[in-house]
């Protein structure tokens, strides 16, 4: 700052010492000039009255005595250029002064100027010339002159004087303007400082500045900025350690990674999954080198949707859960074990299907012995018992049968059979085992299908699928309709299954998908229900791909029930 200043008074002092003093010598050369023109327009009448009488020596003694005491050159000349007097040199020896410049103005009646070197005195002379009339001619010239040596002499002094005047001015002027800077500078640098030491972290400093002005004000707002930062620090550093203790005491592992696909977060849970602790900052995909882990991110990132999926990681399963955060565009991932879980699971469903395998061959061989046993028997009790025994060992028999068909779909293994199927010929099949109850019910069935619908299933399961679906709809209608649909859209088939039966009502909706769920056990009893149709049904949509959804009443103002699938093409 005092550089810059120190800069601009020095240049503008030389610019104006510079230009004043051009302006003074030239006012000073101008007042010299006209002095001179007075002087001589006064010796002129001195000098006519000597010419008049051809008194030249006299006139030359005249001359010389006042160049004595006034210091000033004089000479006469006539109008043809003779000198006829002059102060410093004997005229007789001077050469003819018609071609001075200033006696060549002054004998055409002007008054002629010259700041020349005298050929005559050796020296640079400012001369001013008049012309001499006598009766009204121009008779000759009058020519006054000084020395430039002596204006010089003059100027210098003025100069000297105007130098010292600069001086002064320049080191008053770098005086206050060192006072001026430094008076700015210091709180700047003292306000510099706290920046730094706050920046480093020490919040506690203070900038105390004792002038009353702009600088203060600032001072203030400074302190109390770093006095609010150390508050908010403090605020976040604590809840930063609340939540590094609620991440580190949770079970599931969890990071986050940002859209440079970077760890910037993550607890000891995960670290003890991947068995690493050195993980912050560097890439997901570095640690965990497991396709279906970085492609179900991948999915996350592109698609902008969560998602929950099992992933097998070494000899673990986990639950992931992926989470993508709209504004940061940070993703987080939450790992969840679930071997244990998977592995109960796992015998639970073995068991159910070894159990189920178990008795089925048993199952039948009674129901066979109970029926030839029926055969022999007369007695009317004996029969309605046998009849009792059948009915309970047809309805095991069905449980059986639907938890094998059930179990082998949850298989994973369990590969579809895929083929392009014509849906119309599927129905038409399964709609001819059930021909006989829907004429006994009175039904009326209203058949709404495209001819040539063909998707990409497992003709078996699609066929499970309609037989559990239209047989519900019968057993669960007492008169009305049932009402099949089957439409083709852009990019699937949507199947309706629907009746004007007794309904279900809202609590049970969301749970009839359910293994064993019935809505009335008894009613389900007699009317030879499992619980398992539907969650059978569901197993085979998901396989294809599909979604089932259930209204009750199907929204048309009518009672009922409509089953809704859609299925991918
Ligand atoms: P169930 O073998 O008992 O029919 P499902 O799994 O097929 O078992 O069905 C579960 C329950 O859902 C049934 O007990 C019944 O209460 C109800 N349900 C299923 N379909 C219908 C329907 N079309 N109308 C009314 N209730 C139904």
């Amino acid at each position: 700052m005092f550089g810059w200043q120190v800069i601009t008074i020095l240049g503008f002092s030389i610019s104006i010492f510079l230009f004043s003093f051009s302006l003074i010598k030239k006012h000073y050369l101008t007042t010299l000039q006209s002095n001179l023109i007075n002087l001589a327009k006064t010796l002129n009448l001195k000098v006519i009255p000597l010419l008049e009488k051809k008194q030249f020596s006299e006139l030359d003694l005249l001359v010389k005595n006042l160049d004595k005491d006034i210091n000033t050159r004089i000479t006469v000349v006539t109008n043809e250029g003779i000198v006829l007097a002059d102060s410093k040199n004997n005229p007789k020896t001077m050469e003819n002064h018609k071609n001075r410049p200033e006696i060549k103005k002054a004998l055409q009646g002007n008054t002629g100027q010259s700041l020349r070197f005298s050929t005559t005195i050796k020296k640079e002379m400012l001369y001013v010339a008049i012309p001499i009339y006598q009766k009204g001619k121009i008779t000759g010239a009058l020519r006054v002159s000084l020395f430039v040596e002596h204006i010089n002499l003059l100027l210098n002094d003025i100069k000297f004087k105007f130098l010292q005047v600069t001086f002064i001015i320049i080191l008053i002027s770098l005086l206050i303007s060192l006072i001026f800077s430094r008076n700015i500078s210091k709180p700047i640098k003292e306000l510099s400082w706290a920046s730094n030491e706050i920046a480093k972290g020490n919040f506690d400093v203070k900038v105390n500045i004792r002038n009353n002005d702009e600088l203060k004000d600032f001072a203030d707002s400074f302190n109390y900025m770093g006095q609010k930062i150390k508050t908010l620090f403090t605020d976040i550093s604590q809840k930063k350690k609340e939540l590094n203790s609620i991440l580190s005491s949770i079970r599931e592992g969890l990071i986050v990674i940002d859209k440079e696909d970077r760890i910037v977060l993550s607890n000891n849970s995960f670290k003890d999954i991947i068995k690493n602790d050195l993980i912050d900052g560097k890439f997901y995909w570095e640690i965990l080198r497991e396709p279906n882990f970085t492609n179900l991110i991948k999915k996350v990132k592109n698609n902008k949707v969560n998602t929950i999926s099992e992933i097998e990681l070494g000899n673990k399963i986990f639950l992931v859960s992926v989470t993508q955060m709209s504004q940061s565009e940070e993703t987080i991932l939450t790992l969840n074990d679930i071997t244990e879980i998977k592995r109960t699971e796992t015998i639970k469903k073995d068991f159910v299907a070894n159990v189920s395998h178990e008795l089925k061959t048993p199952l039948t061989s009674i129901k066979g012995f109970v029926e030839t046993i029926e055969e022999n028997i007369v007695d009317k009790n004996t029969i309605h018992y046998l009849d009792i025994i059948k009915r309970n060992i047809d309805r095991v028999i069905n449980i059986v049968k639907d938890l094998l068909i059930l179990s082998n779909l949850e298989k994973k293994e369990t590969k579809l059979e895929l083929q392009k199927i014509n849906l119309s010929e599927i129905l038409n099949d399964v709609l001819k085992i059930f021909e006989q109850k829907i004429k006994e019910k009175h039904l009326k069935l209203n058949f709404d299908i495209e001819q040539n619908i063909i998707i990409n299933g497992d003709p078996f399961q699609i066929e499970q699928m309609f037989v559990n679906l239209i047989d519900n709809a019968i057993k669960y209608t007492e008169q009305g309709e049932i009402t099949i649909a089957v439409k083709q859209t852009d990019s699937s088939v949507k199947i309706e299954i629907e009746d004007t039966g007794i309904g279900i009502s809202k609590e049970h909706l969301p749970r009839i998908f359910e293994r064993f769920y019935v809505i009335d056990k008894s009613r389900s009893r007699k009317l030879g229900g499992t619980g398992l149709g539907l969650s059978i049904v569901k197993h085979i949509v998901l396989l294809h791909n599909g979604s089932i959804d259930v209204k009750s009443p199907p929204k048309n103002g009518r009672k009922g029930t409509k089953f809704i699938i859609n299925i991918p093409v």
